[in-house]
């Protein structure tokens, strides 16, 4: 947590100057608290800085809750308390995108126990998918998401402060909250229905899945990343429709039918899946083979004007105001250079991040499947990686 750095770092170099200039989270949370938060406790009181967090409710991320907690029992100065210094706190980088990738944990195993379909159970899929729709819901920093069989990807943009960027609570709470909402909802996606094959199959086993965050440092890498896992998602369910449809109706074993495919290209699956079962690939249904985009559409606000999105998309990396403080002619002189030189990081104010927030909650939440490898789905939908390099 922020609140194990000492409170003598109030000290260094870096708050005396700009705030236009980004400074390590947990600095900016101490600045936050420190001048413009409620009126600190008494320096007479026994409260550590975690209970003051606490108590003024500062990393409170529980957007549905705007009461304080009432204030719990303390153990601040209990002398086991020096045991929390222990804890290694790791901050993903800065002014990098982050991807959160989870995945399913013996799937294989899980899929045989609720005897999924195959190639491709859409009850499993659409429930990945709500599950998903849900962790974006939850989290409103997620601007984008794809998924994939047992996988989904969660992007978070450059600048998200969210839990200081750490990286043991960002993985956490995504595979936690997902993987909540994956049992959550699994009666309704398999509670039964009036088709065929929609009898109701129970929960049997508990799922779970492991997360893995990486940092992207640009735009273009992360239009790479997502493009490879939709390249992977073609691949993949080509292989099994083919794989699949030779088992299931060609009649072969797992093993023939692997050696069949060993070595083929596309087209010849494609031919495969053609000439011997009459399955035209390509109308194959578009959440196999492309996968699933969740995201948030801003296009869908109908109270705000039409371009409230370009506007904000603008406003979150308009460069820094001049400052008009009285600072001497050497620090302006320094702060210029900096500006102009290097690429220092913005970060945005507490009142813009709060009003995002606002805005995120109210947008739409909709999965499409859809080409994201191209240009226009990137370029239809800006808000989703912001601007920048
Ligand atoms: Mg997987």
């Amino acid at each position: 947590m922020a609140d194990i750095i000492p409170l003598t770092i109030r000290c260094h170099r870096a708050i005396s100057r700009s705030n236009h200039i980004l400074l390590p989270i947990t600095l900016i949370h101490h600045m936050t608290h420190t001048t413009t938060g409620p009126t600190p406790p008494s320096p007479t009181t026994t409260i550590t800085t975690r209970n003051y967090h606490q108590n003024n409710n500062h990393h409170n991320h529980n957007h549905h809750n705007h009461n304080p907690p009432p204030t719990k029992p303390t153990m601040a100065n209990s002398k086991y308390e020096y045991t929390r210094n222990f804890e290694t706190p790791h901050p993903l980088l800065l002014n990098t995108y982050i991807i959160l990738r989870l995945d399913g944990r013996s799937f294989t195993n899980f899929t045989q126990t609720h005897n999924f379909q195959k190639p491709n159970d859409p009850r499993a899929l659409h429930l990945m998918n709500a599950s998903a729709t849900a962790t974006l819901r939850t989290l409103p920093d997620i601007t984008v998401a794809f998924g994939v069989s047992d996988e989904f990807s969660f992007l978070l943009p450059r600048e998200c402060a969210l839990f200081d960027r750490r990286e043991d609570k960002l993985i956490s709470t995504v595979v936690s909250t997902f993987t909540g909402w994956y049992v959550f909802l699994w009666p309704k996606y398999f509670g039964g229905g009036e088709g065929e094959g929609e009898e109701e199959k129970p929960l049997l086993a508990p799922p779970s899945f492991d997360c893995r965050a990486v940092c992207y440092p640009s735009m273009g890498n992360v239009r790479d990343y997502f493009a490879w896992r939709q390249v992977d998602t073609h691949i993949n369910n080509l292989y099994n429709t083919a794989f699949w449809a030779l088992v299931l109706k060609g009649g072969l074993s797992r093993r023939e039918a692997d050696a069949e495919l060993r070595g083929t290209f596309s087209a010849d699956k494609n031919e495969i899946l053609f000439s011997r079962f009459g399955i035209n690939y390509n109308n194959e249904p578009e959440m196999y083979r492309k996968g699933s985009v969740v995201y948030r559409d801003y296009r869908t606000l109908e109270d705000e004007d039409e371009d409230a999105t370009a506007k904000a998309t603008a406003t979150a990396t308009a460069p820094a105001e001049p400052s008009t403080s009285t600072e001497p002619p050497e620090r302006n002189e320094q702060r210029e250079e900096e500006q102009q030189t290097t690429a220092v990081p913005k970060f945005k104010s507490k009142t813009q991040r709060e009003k995002e927030k606002k805005r995120a909650r109210k947008a739409k939440i909709v999965t499409e499947h859809v080409d994201i490898i191209g240009d226009e789905f990137w370029k239809e939908r800006p808000w989703l990686l912001g601007s920048g390099n």
